[in-house]
């Protein structure tokens, strides 16, 4: 278990069995796991690139802006009521 996901845990609680809409444990896991898949997809758009073409970060990349954990666990915060 990472940093993050102890923070969750923490936070919400352990991760249910099944999805349930509208469980606010269910969506702090999702968003988490949403930006997982999110990262995985930039890692890839960077060890994709063949050898011999040049490298052109995706634009959202250039754009995105890099939170910092707290901003991040703010945002993640904001899904629950
Ligand atoms: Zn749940």
């Amino acid at each position: 278990m990472n940093l993050v996901e102890e923070a969750i845990t923490a936070h919400w609680g352990e991760k249910c069995d099944d999805y349930e809409q509208g469980c606010p444990v269910c969506d702090a896991w999702r968003e988490y796991e949403n930006l997982v898949a999110y990262g995985e997809t930039l890692k890839k758009s960077f060890t994709e690139v063949p050898k011999d073409t040049q490298f052109v970060a995706p634009i959202s990349l250039t754009k995105a802006q890099k939170p910092t954990l707290s901003e991040w666990m703010a945002w993640l915060k904001q899904g629950e009521k």
